[in-house]
């Protein structure tokens, strides 16, 4: 009897997982508990391989375009520090005045352009549908990587994968989601997520700056308990888990909108006087005043963890959607 082992006929190195190779990423709707359970498996591996050796060479040869139509600190250097660990490389667009965007060229033209030079494409850009649209256009993988107020399907991974580091698990847990949730991707992709688990969500914003109505239903109709108010307070002793999000003033039709929201809350020590002890703030960042900075030295404050664990779940998917995890 041949014994084959899996992936036997491929490559060195491949391993092809059919619920990730060549797929594109684009909600989070796409996943169940086992797609984010394999996740955060290979992420932790991820880990422990960055602790040990800091760079090797599992997608060495592969080549990934990272195409940024708005700006982007962490998602986008995460994504080049993520493939570069992985022995790859990155063709950076970064600055779309300085491409063939600013002569015109469509969206799926530049996609096409530069899937026929890498392997798989990041994208960022300011319409909601943008990734779909990409997608349809390209046969190499696409990654949304926030396509304006509509889902960031990577942070939200990471976010999941940040609390079960966090706090141990995801089951049972009270998440408060603060700020501008209307405007805010994070907390669509990360509240759609959450519904794979047992959970209760809090809600609080300012009344113009609510959940989108469909969320909700979507939500609700998984089962997940949730509360609307504009009263942080009320919600915060309760609190496992408190996601806070910047006002997305670059959403606003005006800077008076803007301005009439935009301190609405602010995380000090001493509004966290009356959380739990064990609990964790978390924030997809940039902040703009709505964590202030002396509230850093609190335990409590997972923000900067949060980042560095978005590195090892974009390495994870890398791998997985690349073929070689
Ligand atoms: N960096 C996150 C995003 O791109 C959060 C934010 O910009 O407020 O959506």
């Amino acid at each position: 009897m041949t014994v084959r082992r899996a992936n036997e006929h491929l490559p060195f190195g491949e391993k092809r997982d059919p619920r990730f190779f060549g797929q594109d990423i684009l909600s989070v709707k796409q996943f169940d508990r086992q797609d984010l359970e394999t996740i955060f498996a290979v992420g932790h591996e991820m880990r422990g391989m960055v602790e040990r050796v800091g760079t090797f060479d599992l997608l060495k040869g592969k080549v990934l375009t990272n195409l940024f139509y708005e700006p982007s600190t962490r998602t986008s250097s995460s994504f080049v520090a993520a493939i570069e660990r992985l022995g790859g490389s990155v063709i950076q667009i970064n600055n779309v005045t300085y491409s063939s965007v600013s002569k015109g060229e469509s969206l799926r033209d530049t996609v096409r352009t530069l899937e026929s030079y890498s392997d798989a494409i990041v994208l960022r850009h300011p319409e909601q549908g943008s990734a779909a649209e990409a997608a349809k256009a390209a046969s190499k993988p696409v990654i949304n990587a926030g396509d304006g107020p509509g889902e960031h399907p990577t942070q939200a991974l990471l976010d999941a994968y940040t609390i079960v580091e966090e706090m141990g698990n995801l089951d049972g847990l009270t998440v408060t989601m603060l700020g501008d949730l209307k405007y805010g991707r994070t907390v669509h992709s990360l509240a759609r997520l959450l519904t794979l688990f047992d959970m209760k969500v809090n809600y609080v914003s300012p009344e113009s700056l609510r959940m989108p109505t469909e969320l909700v239903a979507e939500v609700d109709d998984a089962g997940i308990p949730q509360i609307e108010t504009t009263d942080l307070e009320s919600v915060l002793p309760e609190t496992d888990v408190l996601y806070v999000t910047r006002i997305q003033k670059e959403r606003f039709g005006s800077e008076t909108e803007y301005d009439a929201v935009k301190d609405s809350y602010v995380i000090t020590n001493e509004s966290m006087s009356t959380a739990k002890d064990n609990m964790v703030v978390m924030h997809p960042l940039p902040r703009v005043g709505e964590i202030a900075e002396e509230f850093d030295a609190d335990p409590r404050a997972a923000y900067f963890r949060q980042m560095e664990y978005g590195m090892y779940v974009r390495m994870a998917l890398l791998a997985l959607v690349l073929g070689r995890a």
